[in-house]
């Protein structure tokens, strides 16, 4: 579903991202884990469209998609959570999650609406509440759901569980579980390397901006060097 290529990403004199390339095939949870500043959301916002590449190729649904603006990418599929959640403070859960669905027709906003309230019934019980009053968990699952009113192919999300209290963490792990039987494609950049190799199919670790170790997500858990690195043993 989604190609990769020797991506090569600066930040003015900053190699941030070197020779980056890896895969995510539909119906997949992929993890990219890696360290404060190894490079996962400069990955990320590069698939997404908001930073360039200097080299390489993504190749999205069969179709380069090197230089192509984040809104469009939005249309044709690809959905980000960016890290922080960034929903609209002062808005209403309901108006945010409506955001989230303008590139499509809006005849869909209303099922879509039905949709993520099903999958998040807190966010439908705070449907007229505004965002900035939300705890940080309710913050991520209207983030999520933002995101799915785009109807998506591949969801991507930038760490998801920073910032939350343990037991939400395993909420909103659940719940990307929950999407990917659903049939919900997921990228996902974690910190949280527990977590985040525990739920994934596959995982690629960045370490100063290469991926120094791929693999199955079970077998990235059991990995020495990871172990040491990542899971605190
Ligand atoms: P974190 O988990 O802390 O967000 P990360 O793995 O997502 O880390 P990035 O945010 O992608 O890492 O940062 C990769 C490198 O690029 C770091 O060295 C960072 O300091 C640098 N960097 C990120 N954003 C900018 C920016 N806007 N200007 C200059 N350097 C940046």
């Amino acid at each position: 579903m989604l190609s990769v290529q020797d991506i090569n990403v600066y930040y003015g004199a900053i190699h941030a991202v070197k020779g980056v390339s890896f895969e995510v095939e539909e119906g997949e949870i992929v993890t990219l884990i890696g360290a404060n500043g190894a490079g996962k959301s400069t990955t990320l916002q590069t698939v997404s469209g908001l930073l360039r590449s200097k080299t390489g190729s993504i190749t999205f649904l069969g179709e380069n998609i090197s230089g192509v603006s984040a809104a469009k990418l939005v249309s044709r599929g690809l959905a980000q959570v960016p890290e922080g959640r960034r929903v609209f403070l002062q808005m209403t859960v309901e108006e945010n999650l409506e955001m989230g669905g303008f590139t499509q027709p809006s005849s869909t906003i209303a099922p879509g609406l039905e949709r993520v309230y099903e999958q998040f019934p807190r966010l439908k019980e705070r449907r007229r509440q505004v965002a900035g009053t939300l705890s940080g968990g309710e913050q991520q699952m209207l983030a999520m759901g933002r995101a799915l009113m785009s109807n998506p192919r591949l969801l991507m999300l930038d760490e998801p569980s920073m910032g939350l209290a343990p037991i939400l963490v395993e909420q909103i792990f659940d719940i990307i579980q929950e999407l990917n039987k659903g049939g919900a494609t997921i990228l996902l950049v974690e910190q949280n390397a527990q977590m985040a190799l525990s739920v994934a199919h596959r995982g690629y670790v960045l370490e100063t901006g290469r991926i120094t170790l791929s693999g199955p997500g079970k077998q990235l858990l059991e990995d020495e060097a990871v172990k040491k690195a990542y899971l605190g043993g």
